[in-house]
């Protein structure tokens, strides 16, 4: 018998009678002659509320005890979808992460999977039962709850499937699939129906909150046969694999972006050898992210302009003043409340001109570009923040991506 692994987000589960349509899909999935693990998010809006609780009492909650806070989200929805799939006279089990044998690294807050102990899913599964595993959360070879980081359950869905070798692993949510942007921002939108493992990992590393990019990196690692479709409607998702198949002419595949981005900038840096290596391990050993980097230079002294996650500002300033006179600077600005917006696609490598044809069409509708970077298989730029949705849908239209095929000029 073959294993289906299938993960339902928050929204097709923020009520009961939304619980119980989730359950007749997953019935009609057994009913195909599967033996089915389901993986839950929290139900609607839990996760948000949770923070919003602690930070009703702290500014700066230890991450061990948020873990413990947001891992109890996903617990109520597996009881539920247990009890609703048990009305139906279907045998169903739920479980925790711990219960489920997921382990994680000594991680709070983003922990990552290192191992599943399947022996428990796989001898429920043998004698029939659905299982109903609580995504976004696992436990560490000590004992901790950690979790995933946000969106989470993605990868707990991915993981499980191959970890049980699953024939395949459907993520079902609040969209038909794997659109060519964000369908709630670009109008004209349109779902793909197959992507690679490389442009996806792209795409929602850049933004497009659709997958985990987690996710993604373990369905490319395990070749897990991966499909996003719709929580709701009966219709063909959009399929994860090696080579996307369709639509193979493609020299942009998607847009994606991101809000909450901060330009900070390092003036006066001495020019010394190790003047880079100062201001980076200074913010690494912080755990600050950083993005885009543009160095500018005269003989004696360079200015160093960065990006990072806006909610990160007030630790990478404190960090770097902290450290001035040992790193050697004169002055630090940041400009706050920009995004960044991202072109993907695999075509890209073979063609030249799709840089130009990109900044010439932001030009054209007068939206300024900030910084820039580039890979073999994207270019992002960073704009204002309030430019980010139409700078989307300006590059939406000039690559096409409404349209089935799609030329370069
Ligand atoms: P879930 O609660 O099911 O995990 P998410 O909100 O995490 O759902 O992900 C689904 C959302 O991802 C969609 O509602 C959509 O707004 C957003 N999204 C962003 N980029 C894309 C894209 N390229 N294709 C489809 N959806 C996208
Ligand atoms: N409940 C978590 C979140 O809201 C995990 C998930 O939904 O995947 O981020
Ligand atoms: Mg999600």
């Amino acid at each position: 018998m073959e294993t289906i692994v299938i993960k339902f987000g928050g929204s097709s589960l923020s009520t009961t009678d939304k619980i119980k349509t989730v359950a007749k899909r997953i019935l009609d999935v057994k009913k195909q002659g599967n033996q089915v693990v389901v993986v839950v998010s929290a139900m609607g809006k839990t996760t948000d509320q949770l923070l919003n609780l602690a930070g009703q009492l702290t500014e700066h909650p230890a991450k061990r005890e948020m873990d413990m806070l947001l891992s109890t989200g996903e617990q109520v929805s597996i009881s539920l979808l247990t009890m609703a799939l048990t009305e139906m006279g279907e045998e169903a089990i739920s479980f925790t992460g711990w219960q489920a044998g997921i382990i994680t690294e000594s991680v709070h807050s983003k922990a990552r999977i290192v191992d599943i102990k399947v022996e428990k899913m796989k001898k429920h599964l043998s004698t029939g039962k659905i299982i109903v595993v609580a995504g976004f959360q696992g436990v560490t070879e000590d004992g901790e709850i950690t979790t995933l980081g946000r969106g989470g359950s993605d990868t707990t869905a991915v993981a499980i499937a191959a970890a049980l070798e699953a024939k395949r692993c459907l993520i079902c949510t609040d969209v038909t699939g794997v659109f060519t942007s964000d369908p709630r921002y670009v109008s004209d939108a349109r779902k793909l129906p197959s992507i690679s493992y490389g442009e996806m990992l792209e795409l929602a590393n850049l933004g497009a909150g659709v997958l985990h990019p987690r996710a993604v990196e373990f369905a490319k690692n395990y070749q897990v046969d991966l499909e996003v479709r719709s929580s709701t409607e009966n219709e063909e998702g959009t399929v994860i694999e090696e080579e996307a198949s369709m639509e193979s002419n493609l020299v942009v595949r998607g847009v994606a972006f991101e809000k909450g981005i901060t330009r900070l900038t390092v003036f006066g840096l001495k020019n010394e050898w190790n003047g880079l290596s100062a201001i980076f391990s200074a913010l690494a050993q912080n755990q600050i992210d950083v993005d885009i980097i543009i160095q500018s230079q005269t003989d004696a002294k360079m200015n160093l302009s960065f990006s990072i996650k806006s909610k990160d500002l007030e630790d990478a300033v404190q960090v770097l003043e902290h450290q001035k006179e040992v790193i050697g600077f004169e002055s630090i600005e940041y400009e706050a409340n920009l995004a960044k917006v991202s072109i993907v696609g695999s075509g890209m490598v073979s063609n030249p001109g799709v840089a130009a044809q990109m900044f010439t069409a932001l030009a054209n509708d007068e939206i300024q570009v900030k910084m820039v970077s580039t890979s073999e298989i994207k270019i992002s730029v960073v704009v204002g923040e309030e430019k980010m949705q139409k700078a989307a849908q300006i590059l939406h239209g000039e690559f096409k991506l409404n349209e089935v095929t799609q030329t370069i000029n």
